[in-house]
């Protein structure tokens, strides 16, 4: 068996979106995991959607999310160029657009625009469809030869027959035939001298030796053409899987417009790489398990693209989000602070300790900028309404934590030593001697100190950032805003 080689085609034409870095996924497990090469080709034939920079975020992507190539534009592996322009200046899409011609696979066409607008559009499921019809087909070779000479504009034109079927196989659709008079004569090459995409990918992907194609199944009503191209060349056409559509939450069609964001946007929002990269690969593949958390290594290892689902897959941002909590968690400390400092910087500006509070978001959040919310009240106690004294597990009210909280303040003056267990000792010590339950103290406390309903610690941990000074005034203010609105 020949090697397994695949490749991530993108055309340049802007940001990478999730659906686009799931065929580029896939494709780099299906090499990875057969030992095989993973290929990067630039497909920028298409000149007027050519969108300045997005080489360079494909590039950055690709890096960002671990799936480096071994061969590409900037990394020879002896198939190149790698660039579809750069490849047509070798005149090999033209070349074998004449290799056709010659078996009558092909055909030259020099319809001008009005004769072409004048080929009357069906109505075909609420789409409109032009067939072309083969009007040049019928040149003879002189009059062919003469146009060119005189250097008239043309097309090369695939020739398919009216009549007969076309078959092809997708690894996930299985057989799929097509009556042949339901396939336009599509152009080959271009009145500019480019490819089209549709010829450009079997002439390369046939040259480059690449074994499996992963692609949107919006290409599967292409796929007989590529089919009878393979056909009319003698070549064998490489294993397809043709992926199911990704739907938002509402199964329409994702799109930037309902919010839906490129690779580079999810970093943004704070979501990790590898998280995204593990959360897109399960987005019509499974493994034999239930499992969920995989890194790049394990995914290389299991992916068995037998097991892609012909489901469309939901894109479920409350999933993702799980998911890169999950990471969060799992992360080493010290790279978790490291990426956690700045926002932890950018709300508080006091001298706490950062890597104790790091500690307690750590497994809290679900991606880093939900570190705000749980961190704001440690820069000032927010406005609170004094019923969040009242709390019925806890047993408390408003009046009974002013009476915990005036108790407790000379003790906690007194205190000298502000860690965590000499706090909680203390805290217990009263609770002990009161005959109280735990939470009947410790609710007023985490209350007056932070002002919130939910803390990322616990009375206690909480003090011990905040340092002595701070936390008696903290107190302090709670007992007088008590006092004030409880009369
Ligand atoms: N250039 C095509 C695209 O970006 C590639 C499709 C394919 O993988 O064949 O959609």
């Amino acid at each position: 068996m020949s090697k397994v080689r695949t490749r991530y085609a993108p055309s340049p034409t802007g940001k990478m979106h999730v659906g686009n870095l799931r065929s580029a996924l896939y494709e780099f497990l299906i090499a990875k995991h057969a030992g095989g090469d993973f290929m990067l080709r630039i497909e920028d034939t298409d000149q007027e959607r050519y969108v300045e920079g997005a080489t360079e975020i494909i590039y950055r992507t690709l890096e960002k999310a671990g799936m480096f190539h071994d061969e590409g534009p900037d990394k020879d592996g002896g198939f190149g160029p790698y660039v579809q322009s750069e490849r047509m200046k070798t005149g090999i899409y033209l070349n074998y657009a004449k290799e056709l011609v010659e078996k009558g696979e092909a055909y030259y066409c020099f319809c001008d625009r009005k004769r072409l607008e004048s080929i009357k559009t069906e109505v075909v499921e609420g789409k409109e469809i032009t067939m072309y019809d083969k009007h040049c087909l019928s040149l003879g070779k002189e009059e062919v030869e003469a146009n060119l000479a005189a250097g008239k504009s043309y097309v090369i034109r695939q020739n398919i027959p009216n009549e007969g079927v076309t078959t092809f196989h997708d690894e996930l659709y299985g057989d799929i035939t097509v009556e042949n008079a339901e396939l336009d004569d599509m152009i080959l090459i271009k009145s500019d001298g480019y490819p089209t995409y549709n010829f450009a990918n079997v002439v390369d992907d046939h040259t480059m030796h690449i074994t499996h194609v992963v692609r949107g199944n919006e290409y599967l009503s292409s796929a007989p053409k590529y089919q009878r191209l393979y056909d009319a060349f003698g070549w064998e056409s490489p294993v397809y899987i043709h992926l199911p559509l990704i739907t938002d939450e509402n199964h329409k069609k994702l799109s930037k417009r309902s919010g839906h964001a490129s690779f580079e946007d999810l970093l943004e929002q704070g979501f990790l790489p590898e998280a995204v990269v593990n959360y897109i690969a399960l987005l019509g593949w499974s493994p034999e398990d239930n499992r969920e958390i995989f890194t790049l290594e394990e995914l290389v290892r299991d992916f068995d693209y037998h097991r892609i689902s012909k489901s469309p897959a939901v894109f479920d941002i409350v999933k993702l989000k799980w998911m890169n909590g999950e990471y969060l968690k799992a992360m080493d400390f010290d790279q978790f602070y490291e990426m956690a400092k700045p926002y932890l910087e950018e709300i508080i500006k006091k001298e706490y300790d950062l890597k104790k509070i790091a500690n307690m978001v750590k497994t809290r959040i679900e991606v880093l900028p939900d570190i705000a919310d749980h961190v704001d009240f440690f820069e000032a106690v927010p406005e609170y309404d004094s019923s969040m004294y009242a709390h019925k597990k806890m047993k408390t009210t408003p009046e009974s934590s002013l009476e915990v909280l005036k108790e407790l303040l000379p003790r906690l003056e007194e205190q000298g030593d502000y860690s965590n267990d000499a706090l909680y000792a203390l805290l217990c010590e009263y609770v002990k001697e009161k005959g109280y339950k735990n939470g009947y103290v410790m609710w007023p406390i985490r209350t007056a100190v932070s002002g919130k309903q939910m803390t990322p610690g616990g009375a206690t941990e909480l003090m011990e950032v905040l340092g002595k000074e701070e936390s008696v005034a903290r107190i302090q203010a709670a007992i007088e805003k008590l006092e004030s609105e409880l009369v």
